[in-house]
């Protein structure tokens, strides 16, 4: 059972070895437990804060213990009532190729209701933070312009497609030519800037003609700068994540921004508010009901970036803090 541990916690970007790989025992499933073997482990950006003995909304992992990691994987042996083997879960199951878990975290997949990819994308949380995060906070209204950062990514993708059937104006902001080309010819965006480019700011002006009246900030850095210089009267802010900052390893240099921000949160009457998913779990239900049958319809489309083997994880994490993802990043473990 390889399994990847965190045996260090990294300042700056993670490196491969902050993350060794070792050869863990074969795990056995107790009454109440399965053995699952993973099929793909979903990498996403919370881990960098998993990574970091900083105090956060979830516990750090124990120097010495598993990487953790949401898993879509297949039952090898059951213990647990309503589970058989073979039968495919969501589950918690982190960096490793095998995994043994009780009933909490986990839930049955249906391979012929939707690839069970889906399940840690679209159809899961990222996909659920872009539908919590853009309704309730958002409270986006037709004719209105949506700005979302990261668009190309797992969150950021669907919160532009959500924001375009609500009767929106959407703008996206990614970091590369072909991530705005597909942003905007697959996913339906209005426009979308690349904020590598010298004249960034100027580009989002102009691809913002009525100001901006929600930004969904994935990054934070130079974008939410630039944003925050075109935000109407009453525009609301989801934060949702601020991934430029996740390597920090000191405070920005320069004069203090935050009187001049406070001052124009309060002139223009700005709600921002911080969330994270599992604040709307009770949205959950409604999430699976439109978005499922949005997938129907064709109304709304994904993008998976599947990255082959678990040897390839560390290299793949790096990627997702570098931008070389295309869509939601994944790492097949093993076949299917
Ligand atoms: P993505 O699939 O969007 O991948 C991350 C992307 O972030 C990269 O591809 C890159 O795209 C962009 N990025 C990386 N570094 C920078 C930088 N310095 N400046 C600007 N953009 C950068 O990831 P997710 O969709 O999974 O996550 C997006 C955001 O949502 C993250 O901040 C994450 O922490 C947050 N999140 C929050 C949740 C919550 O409950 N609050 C739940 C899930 C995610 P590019 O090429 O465009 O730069």
């Amino acid at each position: 059972n390889r399994q990847i541990i965190l045996s260090e916690y990294p300042k700056g970007m993670p490196q491969a070895g902050h993350l060794p790989m070792r050869e863990g025992e074969m795990p056995s499933p107790k009454d109440g437990q399965v053995l699952i073997k993973t099929i793909y482990l979903s990498l996403d950006p919370y881990m960098r804060g998993r990574m970091s003995p900083a105090k956060s909304y979830a516990a750090s992992v124990e120097l010495g213990d598993v990487m953790q990691g949401a898993t879509v994987g297949q039952v090898v042996e059951s213990r647990l009532d309503g589970y058989e083997a073979g039968d495919y879960v969501l589950g918690f199951g982190g960096w490793q190729e095998y995994s043994v878990q009780g009933k909490e975290m986990l839930r049955k997949l249906d391979a012929k209701q939707a690839p069970i990819s889906t399940a840690v994308g679209v159809l899961g949380m990222p996909g659920f933070t872009a539908y919590a995060g853009l309704l309730e906070i958002g409270q986006p209204k037709e004719g209105e312009t949506v700005v979302v950062s990261a668009a190309s990514g797992a969150v950021g993708q669907v919160v532009g497609q959500i924001a375009k059937l609500k009767g929106c104006r959407v703008v996206g902001v990614a970091g590369a030519p072909d991530k705005c080309q597909h942003v905007v010819d697959v996913y339906g965006f209005d426009a979308c800037v690349n904020y590598k480019d010298d004249d960034f700011e100027a580009q989002l002006k102009a691809a913002c003609p009525d100001g901006i009246d929600i930004y969904f900030e994935n990054v934070g850095g130079k974008v939410f700068d630039a944003v925050m210089k075109l935000v109407n009267d009453f525009a609301r802010i989801p934060l949702c994540g601020r991934i430029a900052h996740y390597n920090d390893t000191e405070a920005p240099q320069g004069p203090d921004q935050l009187p001049a921000f406070l001052t124009k949160l309060l002139v223009k009457r700005i709600l921002i508010k911080g969330f994270i998913q599992f604040d709307y779990a009770h949205l959950m239900k409604d999430f699976v009901r439109d978005m499922s049958s949005w997938m129907q319809a064709g109304k709304i489309q994904y993008q998976e970036d599947i990255v082959q083997g678990l040897e390839n994880t560390v290299d793949a994490f790096q990627g997702l803090l570098e931008g070389r993802n295309r869509g939601k990043l994944l790492v097949q473990v093993s076949e299917d």
